[in-house]
């Protein structure tokens, strides 16, 4: 049944968007509004050299009484969105008949959830966000990819639509699974390559938190990634893709080379997760191009730790790889050295001192992580609270811009962080 619709309310947000809107096809009956100054006076576009319709302003009771099968567009600006759609939920408007324009709806999800694809060798996943939450789609090499991405198409509009319903999914207890705005039928544009599990990948460090080492993939060997993203190429190459490498060292497979290239040749921008144990003058051009963006975990700033996280003793080499990339600091806001905080093991001044000086000399910038994927419930100790607070302070004096992971701490972890950066 087509409602007719009613936007509410009629503010300057709505007057600028008002062209755009009838363009995608609204055509509402009415707009209302609280303020009895408006009502009675007439609706349209802000925009004086192009027309829109002009609708009459009525006060809300009114416009529902006129249009009792009435949809409530909510037309506020993304600030005020939510407090408006709480006040019509408090005002006892059912909730089916509220809606949003710009193909948005409010439910449960994340950021990844309906956009991201996650080719993870044979498996299609629907996040990288928190491992053990991850819905699969398996297939066969010999599987044609179109059937293999319908499916995956269909298994996410049952998963939206199942928490749309509030059923139980696979992202129930998900530490990013939260209340918001989302699109209501999201595009695939973010294609995230876990590379580690490929064929001929096998990383050049032994880092002692590695989660993807201890599995390699043995079984999981038979599909070719070169080809695989010629696949999402050729079926999703009209949206605007972004690539993420992570989980795995991009820079030590087998299909490094042509993967780069792929990128280079369609200019896609891509986020790019390396040891940087090995320097890739191929990343180095799409960090050149304005196209990549480089997360490194040093994860330390001493050689000792460095050698004792990594089993390598390669801080220097890595640290004069970082200074490569960034070209002595002229590329460097496109770089983000990572700092995982290992209780006992970096969490000390020394090695965050140390570490916030390379991040200075290079003008990168920094992200925090715990060490939630290898043991998801513990909460971090005070001293390395302490030595994330410490780096949280040198940062900000130093003007380097740092943020953290917050699906890698728990959630008491992620209290204590919103309240040092600042988010509550
Ligand atoms: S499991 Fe978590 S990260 Fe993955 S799609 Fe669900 S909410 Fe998002
Ligand atoms: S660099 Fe990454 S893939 Fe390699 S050992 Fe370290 S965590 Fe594992």
């Amino acid at each position: 049944m087509n409602r007719p619709i009613i936007c509410y309310p009629a503010g300057s947000y709505a007057r600028n968007n008002i062209l755009r809107w009838e363009k995608e096809g609204l055509k509402p009956v009415c707009f209302a509004d609280l303020d009895k100054n408006k009502w009675g006076s007439h609706f349209s576009s802000a925009d004086r050299t192009r027309k829109s319709s002009v609708y009459e302003i009525l006060p809300l009771n009114v416009a529902i009484a006129k249009y009792p099968d009435y949809l409530l567009y909510v037309t506020a600006d993304p600030v005020n969105r939510k407090a408006i759609y709480d006040f019509l939920v408090e005002q006892d408007f059912p909730i089916e008949r509220i809606a949003f324009p710009d193909n948005i709806e409010w439910r449960k999800g994340c950021f990844y959830l309906g956009k991201a694809l996650q080719l993870s060798s044979n498996s299609i996943l629907f996040c990288c966000g928190a491992i053990e939450f991850k819905t699969v789609v398996p297939y066969l090499a010999e599987e044609p990819f179109e059937e293999v991405l319908a499916r995956y198409e269909t298994e996410k509009k049952k998963l939206i639509d199942a928490i749309r319903k509030g059923i139980s999914t696979k992202c129930d207890g998900c530490p990013i699974f939260e209340e918001g705005f989302y699109e209501i039928n999201p595009k695939t544009d973010l294609i995230q390559v876990v590379s580690s599990r490929w064929k001929g990948q096998h990383c050049n460090m032994q880092c002692c938190y590695c989660i993807v080492e201890s599995e390699l993939l043995a079984n999981y060997d038979d599909v070719d990634v070169v080809e695989t993203i010629h696949h999402i190429e050729r079926i999703y190459g009209k949206n605007e893709l972004k690539y993420e490498f992570s989980m795995g060292e991009l820079t030590v497979g087998t299909f490094c080379n042509d993967v780069l290239q792929i990128l280079l040749q369609k200019n896609r921008s891509c986020l790019i997760s390396s040891n940087a144990g090995v320097f890739s003058g191929d990343i180095n051009k799409l960090l050149e191009l304005g196209l990549a963006s480089l997360l490194i975990s040093l994860d330390s700033g001493t050689p000792e730790t460095f050698e004792r996280i990594k089993g390598r003793n390669w801080f220097e080499r890595v640290t004069d790889n970082i200074g490569k990339y960034s070209n002595n600091g002229k590329q460097g806001s496109h770089i983000c050295l990572k700092y995982i905080f290992l209780d006992g093991v970096n969490d000390n001044i020394k090695d965050v001192d140390g570490f916030v000086n390379i991040a200075k000399k290079y003008k990168t910038n920094v992200s925090i992580s715990g060490n939630q994927l290898k043991a998801p419930s513990t909460a971090n100790t005070e001293q390395t609270f302490e030595m994330i607070t410490r780096l949280y302070h040198s940062c900000v004096a130093e003007g380097i811009g740092i943020s953290y992971t917050n699906f890698t701490f728990g959630y008491e972890d992620n209290l204590r962080l919103k309240k040092l950066f600042g988010e509550v």
